[in-house]
């Protein structure tokens, strides 16, 4: 007879709590669009609410966080007529300032 493991309310998985996670953050992993990344998200980058909309928060390990916000500035900015700030409610450590 097999044992069934019990699961753990708090298991060692790196990611953070969900508390910590900034408004609007679906769940807390990577959400590296451009590929799978099982890494703990520890960043997030919070788009600013449109209209009635909630803020939009995405969650990346910080290899990716660093990427997505390259990516924003070298790709997406100079085609764009938004300034840099109209594109981020915030960005950062998830829980930090
Ligand atoms: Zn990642
Ligand atoms: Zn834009």
């Amino acid at each position: 007879m097999t044992t069934v493991k019990e699961k753990t309310r708090t298991p060692d998985t790196g990611f953070p709590d969900v508390e910590a996670l900034p408004e609007g953050a679906p769940n807390p992993r990577c959400q590296w669009y451009y590929g799978v990344c099982t890494d703990a998200a520890t960043h997030h980058i919070t788009r600013p609410a449109v209209g009635d909309e909630e803020p939009e928060a995405n969650t990346y390990c910080q290899r990716h966080w660093v990427l997505q916000m390259a990516r924003d500035l070298e790709v997406h900015m100079p085609t764009c007529t938004g300034t840099v700030d109209s594109h981020y409610a915030g960005y950062g450590p998830i829980g930090g300032t």
